[in-house]
C-alpha cells in the first residue's frame, strides 16, 4: 500500500522502487527512467557534502513548464481560441539565481517571462530574460528609478508592462515617459469582489491592499485619454491569491475580470493582454479536495475553464481574444526541490519495567496505581486512564507535602507511564474512541530529531501550519513500525514537526522505521521548491543549507550539474554583524592569556586555535 500517498501528491514525478527506495521519474512519457534517491545521496556524499541538502531535479522545473504551455495550447486548440498563452514566473517565489535562469532559459521557446514585484527582482529579471517576445511584467510599488528602468528596457524592445498598482503610478509613468521620450506599455491591476477561501488569498477581494477600484480603473482611463496616451493601456491584471485549492473560485474571478476588460476596450483602451496572476494550486496531500493544501482540479481543467469563461464572456461583445497570461509561481517550481536530512536521534517512549506488585510497605496510592494496571482491560480504557491520572497527581501533592519520597514517587510515575502506554496500545482495537483518549498516540509518539531547521527550510510548516509530504526515502520495502513527530536541530519548542499530510486532512504523527546501528536514516520533504528558500531565516544561526542540482537524461543516468555551498558558520555570523577574522584574534588572544597563565600548554594552544577556526569555517548543521 502507498503509505505515504506518493503515487497522489507526487503526480507522476515520484515513486518507490521495487528495492524500496524512492526514485524520481522525471519524462512523463517514460516512467521507465527512474532515479534512485539513495544514489544521489551517496553521490551528494562523495563530494563531500553534508546533509541538510536542497535537491532539485532540473527535468522536473521543464517539465512543469513544458507541461503547462502544452496543456494551455492544447485546450486553445480545443476550444479555437484566437489568443495565445503568455506564462511569466514570479521572481519573489523563488529568487534564487540558478532557479530563475534555468526558467528563463528553457522558457525561451515558450516565450515564458518574469513577473518583478520590487527594483531588485526588476534588476534580476534583466539580467535574464532576453527574449523579446517574453513579458516581463513590473508590479509592486514604483519609484522613479524603476520606471526609468522599465522605461530603458521597453526602448531595448523588452515587452515591458508597467501594472498600476495605485491610481498615484499613473502620474510617475507619464512623467517620465514624457520626460525620456518613450511609450510605456500600461497595464492596471484591478480589485476583485471575488474572494477565494485558503491560506494566501488575503490579495484578492475588495479589501484587498493591492489593485484598483472600479472607479479608480475610470479614472486611469480618463487621465489617459486626457494624455492621449490610452493606446498605451494594454493589460489587465489581478491576483485573487496563492494556492487557490477550489476551481469555482477561479472562475468566478476570471469572469469578473473579463467584464471590467470588456469595459476598457468599449472605453477605447486597445487592450490585448489579461493578467490572471498566480493562484494555481499544488495539491500537497494528493487528496485532490478543496482543502487548504489541495486542490479540486485539473491542469486540464484550469487551462479549459479559464479559456470556456474568457471566450463566452467576450465573445458576446465580438471583443478579440487576449493573450492570457499567468503568474503561476508555486506551481512552477515547488516540485523541483527537495530538502533531504537525516535523522539524528530518537526519543521513544517505552513501557517501564515495573515490580510484580505492590510492596507490603509501599504507600496506599502505589498500591491504588498497581490496582489500576491489574484490572486494566479493553471494556474500562477510559475509566482506568482518568484513575491514572488522579493517582499520579496525587502522588504528586503527596510528595510536595513530603509524604512520599523521591523513588516512591518515581515508582508512582512508571506505574501511571505503564498504564498510559498499555491504554494507548489497546485503542486500536475499540470500535469507537473516547474524545479524551484520541490525542495519545500522538502524545506518546516518539521524537525523532532531524537535521535541519523547520525555520530555515520549511517556514510556512511553522509559520502558518502548511503541510509538506515528509517521508523515509528508503526502507520502503519495510513496515515502519513507529510513530514519530519530528523535531529539528534549533533547540527552540516551536522547531517541530507534528502535522503530516494526510488525504483526511491532518495527521498527527508519521510512521516511521526504527534506527539501525551504524546506518543512516534519511527522510525527505517534498515540494518544497516554491516560497520556502525565500522566507527562511536564521534561526539560532542555522543558515543556508547546501543546494545540489541535478539534471537526469533519457537513459536514467544523472549528473551534478550545479552545486552551492550552505552558509559557513564565519557566514552567518557576518550576517549578523560579527567579523570571523576579528573573532578568531581575540580568540588567540584568550588562548595565548591561557599559556601565559598556566591553564594551557602552548601545543594546547595549537589545537584549541585550529578547532576554533576550523569551527568558524564548518557548516552550521550537525556534522557526522
Ligand atoms: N503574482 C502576484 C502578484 C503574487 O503576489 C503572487 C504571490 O502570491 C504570485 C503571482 C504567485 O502566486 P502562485 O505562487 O500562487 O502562483
Amino acid at each position: 500500500a502507498d503509505l505515504y500517498n506518493i503515487q497522489s501528491w507526487g503526480i507522476g514525478y515520484f515513486d518507490i522502487s521495487p528495492k524500496g527506495n524512492v526514485v524520481v521519474t522525471p519524462f512523463p512519457n517514460n516512467r521507465d527512467v527512474a532515479v534512485d534517491l539513495t544514489e544521489v545521496i551517496a553521490g551528494i556524499r562523495d563530494r563531500g557534502y553534508e546533509m541538510p541538502v536542497l535537491l532539485r531535479i532540473e527535468n522536473i522545473l521543464d517539465s512543469q513548464i513544458r507541461t503547462m504551455h502544452e496543456t494551455f495550447r492544447a485546450k486553445m486548440k480545443e476550444f479555437e481560441y484566437k489568443g495565445a498563452f503568455r506564462g511569466v514566473f514570479p521572481i519573489k517565489v523563488n529568487q534564487q539565481q540558478q532557479v530563475v535562469e534555468e526558467i528563463a532559459r528553457f522558457g525561451e521557446q515558450y516565450h515564458h517571462g518574469l513577473e518583478a514585484g520590487s527594483k531588485a527582482e526588476l534588476i534580476a529579471a534583466l539580467s535574464l530574460l532576453r527574449d523579446r517576445e517574453a513579458c516581463l511584467i513590473c508590479n509592486g510599488y514604483k519609484d522613479e528609478e524603476f520606471v526609468d528602468l522599465g522605461l530603458y528596457a521597453t526602448k531595448m524592445g523588452v515587452k515591458c508592462f508597467f501594472v498600476l498598482e495605485m491610481p498615484s503610478e499613473l502620474s510617475l509613468v507619464l512623467e517620465r515617459s514624457r520626460v525620456l521620450g518613450i511609450q510605456p506599455l500600461i497595464g492596471v491591476r484591478i480589485k476583485l469582489s471575488t474572494q477565494a477561501g485558503g491560506h494566501w488569498t488575503d490579495s484578492g477581494g475588495d479589501r484587498s491592499i493591492f489593485g484598483l477600484s472600479a472607479t479608480q480603473v475610470v479614472e486611469v482611463v480618463d487621465t489617459l485619454k486626457e494624455h492621449n496616451m490610452l493606446h498605451c493601456l494594454q493589460l489587465l491584471h489581478y491576483h485573487l491569491g496563492s494556492q487557490i485549492p477550489n476551481i469555482r473560485d477561479l472562475r468566478f474571478a476570471v469572469l469578473e475580470a473579463c467584464r471590467v476588460y470588456a469595459g476598457l476596450v468599449t472605453e477605447g483602451a486597445p487592450m490585448g493582454y489579461l493578467d490572471l496572476g498566480g493562484g494555481l494550486a499544488v495539491d500537497y496531500d494528493g487528496s485532490h479536495t478543496n482543502y487548504t493544501n489541495s486542490r479540486n482540479y485539473t491542469l486540464d481543467e484550469y487551462c479549459a475553464d479559464i479559456i470556456d469563461t474568457i471566450m463566452t464572456t467576450l465573445d458576446d461583445d465580438a471583443i478579440a481574444h487576449p493573450v492570457i497570461i499567468t503568474e503561476s509561481g508555486r506551481a512552477t517550481v515547488a516540485y523541483y526541490s527537495i530538502l533531504l536530512f537525516n535523522v539524528l536521534d530518537v526519543s521513544r517512549f517505552e513501557a517501564p519495567e515495573l515490580p510484580d506488585g505492590p510492596d507490603k510497605d509501599d504507600p496506599e496510592i502505589i498500591a491504588n496505581l498497581f490496582e489500576v494496571r491489574d484490572v486494566l482491560s479493553l471494556k474500562n480504557l477510559q475509566e482506568c486512564y482518568n484513575d491514572a491520572m488522579y493517582y499520579r497527581d496525587e502522588a504528586r501533592q503527596l510528595f510536595k507535602h513530603g509524604q512520599l519520597t523521591l523513588r516512591q514517587r518515581s515508582l508512582a510515575e512508571k506505574i501511571f507511564w505503564h498504564i498510559i502506554l498499555r491504554v494507548a496500545r489497546e485503542l486500536k482495537n475499540l470500535k469507537f474512541v473516547p474524545k479524551d483518549l484520541k490525542h495519545l498516540p500522538e502524545a506518546l509518539a516518539d521524537i525523532y530529531y532531524c537535521n535541519f531547521s523547520v525555520f530555515q527550510s520549511l517556514p510556512d510548516a511553522w509559520a502558518i501550519d502548511h503541510l509538506f509530504p515528509i517521508m523515509p526515502i528508503h526502507r520502503l520495502d519495510e513496515m515502519p513500525v513507529k510513530q514519530a513527530t519530528l523535531a529539528d536541530i534549533t533547540c527552540d519548542c516551536d522547531g517541530k514537526i507534528d502535522r503530516f499530510i494526510d488525504i483526511h486532512g491532518v495527521k498527527r504523527t508519521l510512521p516511521l522505521h526504527e534506527l539501525r546501528d551504524d546506518e543512516e536514516y534519511y527522510l525527505g520533504a517534498f515540494l518544497v521548491g516554491a516560497y520556502q528558500e525565500t522566507l527562511g531565516d536564521l534561526h539560532n544561526l542555522l543558515g543556508d543549507t547546501n543546494v545540489v542540482s541535478i539534471r537526469i537524461s533519457e537513459d536514467g543516468d544523472f549528473s551534478f550539474v550545479r552545486e552551492v555551498d550552505g552558509d559557513s558558520v564565519a557566514d552567518v555570523l557576518s550576517y549578523v554583524e560579527y567579523v570571523p577574522k576579528n573573532m578568531l584574534e581575540d580568540f588567540r588572544k584568550m588562548a595565548e592569556q591561557a599559556v601565559r597563565d598556566k591553564r594551557i600548554t602552548p601545543q594546547e594552544r595549537g589545537r584549541i586555535v585550529s578547532a576554533y577556526a576550523d569551527g568558524l569555517r564548518g557548516y552550521t548543521y550537525f556534522e557526522r
